[in-house]
């Protein structure tokens, strides 16, 4: 652990961010990324639409653990796959507010063997869960 680990966002955390707008309601500034499940960000998309609100991050010597949470079945795109802190890939994902609508989004990097891709969930305060990050 470094000295000084700022705390990494808690469910808690998540809940109080995810601020979706009224339904019916669309933001010129965001409605490129709106997905429920996780997307790569466009190529085209200008992020300085984006205002950086917090890490998931934890702080540690080591890589955080690949393991996802899918207690019902989901997998990684799914739209209704729980965001779980701690778990692979929120437990890298900073979190991102639209300066136009004050929707938040999970951003994370994934690095493959050739590639370099950048991802991006909606934020949704209803599938934010509390469970113990892998052992
Ligand atoms: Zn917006």
């Amino acid at each position: 652990m470094s000295s000084n680990p700022p705390d990494p966002l808690g469910p808690d955390d998540l809940r109080r961010l995810a601020r979706p707008a009224p339904p019916g309601t669309s933001c010129t500034g965001c409605a490129a990324l709106v997905c429920p499940g996780w997307e790569s960000l466009p190529g085209s998309f200008d992020t300085a639409q984006l205002q950086r609100l917090g890490s998931l991050r934890v702080q540690a010597d080591e890589e955080p653990p690949l393991r996802e949470y899918h207690p019902a079945g989901s997998h990684g795109w799914s739209a209704d796959a729980p965001i779980a802190p701690g778990w692979f890939p929120y437990n890298r994902c900073e979190v991102w507010g639209c300066r136009g609508c004050g929707r938040a989004f999970l951003r994370y990097t994934e690095y493959g063997g050739y590639y370099v891709d950048e991802r991006i969930r909606e934020l949704r305060a209803e599938l934010v869960v509390d469970v113990a990050p892998p052992a």
